[in-house]
């Protein structure tokens, strides 16, 4: 399409050079071929547009139809008007030319509509009168004074000067879809307003030759019309800018009666100096009469906006506010307060609802809410006290200007009205409230401030049984603290701050390095290194383990890939908590794990509680079991600290058992605890258990449990937990070192590894 429109510029180009050399005149083959022919070209080309591309389809088959039209009205004046003596004006050419502007403007009117959202029925009103008011004022200040020495009477002048209104019709309309689209996706609409600027420029050329006689045809005058034209077929190829929605902003909207308000007064005043033709005038007044109902409508639709937004913010039920009436509300209400001091919210809940709801069915809780409001309504009667329904069974009420003991007052009296029975299709029925205070400015001055504090009281009230609470920093921050350390945990894991270090099992009869147990380590930035201690807890309350657990997994089974690669085999040992152990999707994402990084599922083994075993026995057992056949082998973390014996737990496919440290530590000092240990060790082996010891910090203790029997031990006598690069080193060290002095090493090592 490239080619097409660079052989129209190039023809125009001939054209214009032609009208220099040739002068005016009849030249056919200027006038009728290459002048025409530019016409039908841009036709086609814009129709082109049209057919061959889906969007703004009608845009390009109206404009180019309307250019068709003109077309064929040049061609029927070239063949019969032009060359006659004198030429007549007006001529059956005329109506094919002016066949173009309704296509133009329809083509504009479908352009608009597929882009703005709104207001395609003022779009039209505004560009009828827009038009009324700048036409009558081209006409009265422009037109009149030409039109008498026009010849050829009150036809000649209509006709005549129906163009350049026309023209300017047009060119506002253009404008006005402009405003309505926004500048950025008006390009097709830009091309039309030049196209049509160049031939309002020829019209009022013409006009203005035409009356004073001077009009001949072939000058370059005429070069404007093609090119009107041919500015078209462009705006219909050239690529879009801008694909974006836009809304109309209601200022733009309002642009268009101001300024036809302005130019239809400016035509009348002018009317009251100069003498202006009648139809002007009328014209005029017309433009006026559009700009009130213009004026009346937007008054109508403010009010019907505002009638939906009072729905929008009512709640339907018990004619409250709803939560976002009562925010809106509540918002300015604070703002106008300023900080002038006391304001109060009362969250209320009510206790019990749902069984209400449950039992007696949605109609009788639609009842008991609109009886709650009804008595809250009575009570809160103080001027200045808003009052909405957040949602389900939850109320809210803000006093402003007021104080704390006003407040607590309010609430005591709302929670003895809403304790007073109910009939509810005769069914007495009570209820009672939970209701969390906060006071402004003293808990935050914003609303969401104060709404999250009055909520965490409320919840204190309710779980409390308290009927009312008031926030308390000193109980209730620490709740809100919790949250803020929730969101971060989860963030932690999101971000991968989660990392694991590793610390060594080692075989007491020989002193190897049997395995690793991987231990989780929170990297806080700001804060250095988290211990688990400090973070899992909370990690659990928050059922965060599970999101725990796979991230530890994933890491462990990378390393295990990692070590296995440079020839080192040593079973990771990664630690369950109970939630994550009757999760029967877990042997899935194992085997997924050692699928993917090509492991044997000896390579991994699992550490479990008691704990979790008194949960949920079979699921537990299930997902054991499934890790099992997977060849994932399980010990049993923090023995002897649970409830249940080892004779309890043989049914279980548990390999290994790890005696608690609390047993440990004491054993060379004190006698029951060597005791337990020894027990522990004959009997787990009886039933075919390896037993590993945890927490060794001295040589002898080693050696004591190596007495025993015991078959692997962990602690800090040979390493502390370490990240993985470290404990390269600490393996690579300890393989080539003296066994004897273990604890030195890996002391030495650390002190190394802290200086580098
Ligand atoms: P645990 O499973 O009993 O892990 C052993 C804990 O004892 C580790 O503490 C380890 O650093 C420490 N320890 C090892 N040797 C000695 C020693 O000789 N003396 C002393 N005093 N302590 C020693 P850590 O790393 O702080 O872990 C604490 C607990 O956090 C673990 O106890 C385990 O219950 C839990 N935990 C650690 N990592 C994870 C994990 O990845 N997932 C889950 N679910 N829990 C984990
Ligand atoms: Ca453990
Ligand atoms: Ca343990």
């Amino acid at each position: 399409m490239q080619g097409a429109l660079g052989l129209l510029v190039l023809g125009w180009l001939v054209v214009v050079a032609l009208y220099v050399a040739w002068g005016p005149g009849d030249h056919p083959s200027r006038d009728l071929w290459l002048y025409v022919g530019l016409m039908v070209g841009s036709a086609g080309v814009t129709l082109a547009r049209g057919v061959l591309v889906a969007r703004d389809r009608a845009v390009w088959l109206a404009l180019g139809v309307g250019l068709l039209m003109s077309s064929a009205g040049d061609l029927v004046y070239t063949l019969t008007v032009a060359g006659l003596d004198p030429e007549p004006f007006p001529s059956v050419a005329d109506p094919l030319y002016l066949a173009y502007y309704p296509l133009c403007a329809t083509g504009i009117v479908f352009y608009v509509r597929s882009r703005a959202r709104e207001a395609p029925l003022d779009f039209w009103r505004d560009g009828v009168m827009i038009a009324l008011a700048l036409g009558g004022l081209v006409g009265a200040v422009f037109l009149a004074p030409l039109s008498d020495s026009l010849k050829g009477g009150a036809w000649a002048v209509a006709i005549g000067a129906a163009y350049p209104l026309a023209d300017t019709a047009i060119l506002l309309l253009g404008a006005v879809g402009v405003i309505l689209v926004g500048l950025r996706r008006a390009h097709g609409l830009l091309w039309i307003g030049a196209s049509m600027a160049v031939s309002a420029f020829a019209d009022l050329g013409y006009w203005n030759l035409l009356a004073s006689g001077g009009y001949v045809e072939g000058t370059l005058l005429d070069a404007a019309w093609p090119l009107s034209s041919i500015l078209v077929a462009f705006g219909a190829w050239l690529p879009d800018i801008e694909r974006s929605e836009r809304t109309t902003t209601s200022r733009g909207l309002m642009i268009i009666p101001g300024a036809a308000l302005v130019t239809a007064t400016a035509t009348l005043a002018y009317g009251t100096v100069h003498p202006v033709p009648l139809p002007t005038v009328a014209m005029a007044v017309l433009a006026l009469l559009g700009v009130l109902d213009r004026l009346n409508g937007t008054v109508r639709s403010t009010l019907a906006m505002m009638a939906a937004r009072r729905e929008a913010t009512t709640d339907d039920l018990t004619g409250l506010p709803n939560r976002r009436g009562f925010t809106t509300t509540a918002e300015a209400l604070l703002l106008e307060a300023g900080h002038a001091p006391g304001s109060v919210l009362l969250l209320a809940d009510l206790d019990g609802f749902k069984e209400v709801n449950d039992s007696l069915g949605h109609h009788a809780g639609d009842e008991v809410l609109r009886a709650v409001t009804a008595r809250l309504l009575a009570e809160a009667e103080a001027p200045g006290t808003l009052i909405g329904r957040l949602g389900g069974d939850e109320f809210a009420l803000l006093l402003t200007e007021t104080e704390i003991e006003t407040g607590t007052a309010l609430a005591a009296r709302l929670c003895d009205a809403i304790a007073m029975p109910f009939q509810v299709e005769g069914t007495r029925v009570t209820l009672t409230a939970s209701i969390g205070l906060s006071a402004g400015p003293r808990d935050g001055r914003d609303l969401s401030d104060l709404l999250r504090r009055a909520d965490i009281a409320m919840y204190r009230a309710k779980t409390g049984d308290l009927g009312l609470a008031v926030f308390d920093p000193q109980i209730d921050l620490a709740g809100e603290d919790r949250l803020q350390r929730i969101a971060e945990l989860r963030q932690a894991i999101d971000r991968g701050e989660l990392l694991l270090h590793y610390q060594p099992k080692i075989a007491l009869d020989d002193g190897s390095v049997v395995g690793v147990e991987a231990l989780v380590r929170w990297d806080r930035p700001g804060h250095g290194l988290v211990y688990p201690d400090a973070f899992l807890p909370l990690a659990g309350r928050a059922g965060l383990m599970r999101a725990v657990t796979k991230a530890v997994l994933e890491q462990a089974t990378a390393q295990a890939a990692r070590w296995r690669a440079a020839g080192i085999s040593l079973p990771i040992a990664v630690n369950l908590p109970p939630a994550v152990l009757i999760d029967e999707t877990l042997p899935e994402h194992v085997a997924d794990l050692l699928r993917e990084h090509g492991l044997p599922g000896s390579c991994l083994q699992v550490e479990i509680t008691e704990e979790a075993l008194l949960r949920d026995r079979a699921r537990a057992q299930a997902v054991l079991a499934s890790l099992r056949d997977l060849g994932v082998q399980a010990s049993i973390d923090d023995y002897g600290t649970g409830y249940s014996s080892l004779v309890y737990l043989r049914e279980l496919v548990v390999d290994e058992v790890k005696i608690d440290r609390s047993f440990v530590v004491p054993m060379l000092l004190d006698d029951r605890s060597s005791s337990i240990v020894r027990s522990t060790i004959e009997l787990a082996h009886a039933l075919g258990m390896r037993v590993v010891a945890e927490g060794i910090e001295e040589a002898d203790v080693a050696e004591q449990l190596a007495r025993f029997g015991c078959d692997f031990a962990q602690g800090y006598h040979w390493s502390r937990p370490l990240p993985a690069a470290e404990l390269d080193r600490w393996l690579r060290a300890y393989a080539s070192g003296p066994r004897s002095t273990p604890a030195d090493l890996s002391l030495d090592l650390r002190a190394v590894l802290a200086v580098e």
